[in-house]
């Protein structure tokens, strides 16, 4: 899996590349932590869905 992704950030209102933050197996599914490195905007992911925000 990777470690970055392209994300539109809607505080910078611009495309980053969020890095992972935290990963972790539940029993529903992955779970990770996706983070802006321009403003530290967060987001949480399951098995690749995004929950937005964080
Ligand atoms: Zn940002």
């Amino acid at each position: 899996m990777s470690l970055e992704a392209e994300v539109d950030c809607p505080n910078c209102e611009e495309t980053r590349s969020f890095y992972r933050s935290a990963a972790m197996n539940l029993h529903l599914g992955e779970k990770t932590k996706w983070r802006c490195p321009e403003c530290g905007y967060g987001f949480v992911r399951i098995n690749g869905i995004s929950t937005l925000p964080a």
